[in-house]
């Protein structure tokens, strides 16, 4: 392996942050490659100031760096500056530490966090000389694999990636590697290809499309089944049952150029059961897994230590919810996490004057602006989605906010929601007028930023059958609240795209089919699809024609009961029964509880998986639950049905 640099840098000078080809940051590793370490390539394939702090990426770098038989490097999407300059120059993808062709390592390695990223995965095997298609791939071509939640439904990408990963990466990386180290063992003439393939179908959570033959009737999927007996029917996602075991990244990497979440970040726990039917993270991650709150600060105090940062994010799917929550800001705060004044950010907030005490005690320095996400409209909407924030809950938080000294509140919305109505999307409107009036009651001038986003359905979730709205009615409802909130001073609204919003819902809950509109998208210069000043719906409007398939036939139709789905041979772990009855109850507008104060629903997460919650206290937490509000005491149970496996009664 030659390192490219000498071609690289030449090109540095023409090109816009050159920084983010370079490498070079604190808790890198610079592998030394040998024949015996089986050779990853990590990738992003988005900017590298969103990448580079992607925790599960970083978390994989470490454990195979740690590996006698492995080693990891990383790249990222180059911007479309550099990548001209590289394909003139004839320089591939490279990786950032030893600055290596992406071609001559074993392993292309894809984080699939967002559906819009998908043409840059081609773009980026391309450009690293590798055949886009798997089919074309030969035994001395890396093996392209790919993680993250979008694997949940693979399918879209099952022509391009040779195996999706499912789940937890932290256990299932290393079986891979040992059937990788085991595969290059033998001599090159030797090796086959689909042995490898095989091999990596045997490793539990791992999913090798090619193996599986997809039928259709018509335009109807009707199946997906394996085409060997090598491969399992139903590949289950892998969930690591103790996050005490991986307390990772210890090394967290500290870019020299600006980032996304340029801060120490602390993962606190794992999973959520809040039951937000729209939040494909909160179903997926399930069950709960907290790490234990010492082990929390001593990552905090090395963290800090080692990297400078004045500044920790405590994450999570839903962090005022860690049962060590007060104890760990406390800490940080007191001093107790290192000698120099800290920061302490809490990315995901709920609706209550409990987390607004918490953030007013942390961010005594940064009083910059505070997030909070009804998500819904009106109460009913919210009981929809199961997000059970009253209006008294939102008012009493803006107005801790408020009174406590911030005079910028952000609330973030979704339209397009299943069984939405205009007074739904104008009650957003309401909602934060009312929170602008609360706001002049302690200053001159609050804002309140309404951030609008268009609903997608995701696969795993309660709302997988969902006919998702057309850009025309999402542009109808931004219209309607554009009306509602222009004569409010202090009111500003944001939105989303609603023509990127259905094109994610295309990529989202696509067949196989979806591949080829992908690679038309792409072959068109369809790359950067999720940055707005490259996405371009006519091309996938294109591409969709020239391969008989529609925005009606994939996004905007309800799924029918019995329908097969092209990801039901794929598990989360969630019972579909679980799922069609939550289904059922949202379109009923029927609210269910946290399954971590309330009897279990046997949604199948802890049960099948044989793995509890791991929360270190098993109280609901202080300042009550998330503002189940008028209908429902803490401890409560709402009315729900009873799952057994032999269906619902
Ligand atoms: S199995 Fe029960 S306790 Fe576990 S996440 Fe599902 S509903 Fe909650």
């Amino acid at each position: 392996m030659v390192s490219l640099w000498p071609s690289i840098e030449p090109l540095l000078d023409g090109v816009a942050k050159p920084a983010r080809y370079i490498g070079g940051e604190q808790g890198a590793t610079v592998p030394l490659h040998g024949d015996d370490q089986v050779a990853w390539l990590l990738i992003y394939p988005d900017t590298y100031e969103i990448g580079l702090p992607n925790q599960g990426l970083q978390i994989l770098y470490e454990l195979l760096n740690e590996r006698p038989d492995a080693l990891a490097e990383r790249t990222y999407a180059p911007w479309i500056d550099m990548e001209s300059a590289m394909r003139a120059a004839g320089v591939p993808l490279f990786s950032v530490e030893n600055h290596l062709a992406a071609g001559d390592f074993d392993v292309m390695a894809f984080n699939l966090s967002a559906e819009l990223v998908y043409t840059n995965v081609l773009n980026l095997i391309d450009l690293a000389g590798v055949p886009v298609r798997g089919a074309d791939r030969t035994s001395s071509h890396p093996v392209v694999l790919a993680g993250g939640h979008c694997t949940f439904n693979p399918e879209p990408l099952a022509d391009f990636v040779d195996a999706f990963v499912l789940g937890d990466g932290e256990e299932v990386v290393g079986e891979i590697n040992d059937v990788l180290a085991g595969w290059l063992a033998t001599e090159p003439e030797l090796r086959e290809r689909a042995a490898l393939l095989e091999g990596l179908a045997s490793v539990e959570g791992v999913y090798v499309p090619s193996l599986y033959r997809v039928d259709f009737e018509g335009q109807v999927l009707t199946g997906i089944s394996p085409k060997t007996p090598a491969a399992p029917a139903q590949v289950v996602k892998r969930t690591i049952s103790d996050l005490a075991e991986w307390p990772y990244p210890k090394n967290q990497l500290v870019p020299l150029t600006e980032v996304v979440h340029d801060r120490l970040n602390v993962e606190v726990f794992r999973g959520c059961t809040r039951g937000c039917r729209f939040c494909q993270a909160g179903m997926i991650t399930r069950p709960v897994r907290e790490r234990p709150a010492a082990q929390v600060r001593s990552m905090i105090r090395a963290g800090l230590e080692r990297t400078g940062y004045d500044e920790v994010a405590l994450t999570s799917l839903s962090t005022a919810d860690f049962s060590s929550i007060e104890d760990t800001v406390r800490a940080v705060v007191g001093g107790e996490c290192g000698d120099q004044q800290v920061s302490v950010s809490l990315p995901s907030l709920r609706v209550d004057a409990f987390t607004v005490a918490t953030a007013t005690q942390i961010a005594h320095a940064r009083r910059t602006g505070l997030t909070f996400a009804p998500e819904g409209g009106t109460w009913r909407m919210r009981r929809v989605i199961n997000k059970l924030i009253t209006e008294e809950d939102l008012y009493s938080a803006v107005d801790a906010a408020f009174s406590n000294g911030w005079r910028r509140v952000k609330l973030y919305f979704l339209i397009g929601l299943p069984t939405e109505r205009d007074e739904d999307v104008l009650g957003i409107a309401e909602l934060a007028r009312r929170c602008v009036e609360i706001g002049r009651r302690h200053h001159r001038g609050p804002t309140i930023v309404a951030s609008v986003g268009g609903f997608v359905p995701k696969p795993q979730t309660p709302f997988q059958w969902f006919g998702q709205d057309t850009a025309a009615e999402l542009r109808r409802k931004v219209n309607l609240l554009k009306d509602a909130c222009r004569p409010v001073r202090g009111l500003s609204l944001r939105w989303h795209d609603p023509e990127a919003t259905v094109v994610e819902g295309l990529a989202s809950r696509g067949d196989r089919r979806m591949g080829a509109v992908i690679e038309r998208v792409w072959r068109a210069g369809g790359t950067f699809q999720e940055w707005s000043e490259c996405f371009d719906l006519s091309k996938w409007e294109a591409a969709l024609e020239a391969e008989g398939l529609s925005l009606e036939s994939v996004t905007y139709r309800d799924r029918e009961p019995d329908e097969v789905l092209a990801w039901d041979h794929l598990s989360a772990g969630l019972h579909r029964d679980f799922l069609w009855s939550d289904w059922q109850d949202a379109l009923a507008a029927v609210a269910v509880e946290d399954c971590r104060w309330t009897p279990c629903y046997d949604c199948g997460a802890c049960t099948d998986a044989g793995i509890e919650h791991v929360v270190a206290s098993n109280v609901p937490p202080a300042g009550g639950s998330q503002g189940t509000g008028q209908d429902l005491a803490v401890g409560d149970r709402v009315p729900v049905r009873f799952v057994t496996a032999a269906g619902v009664r």
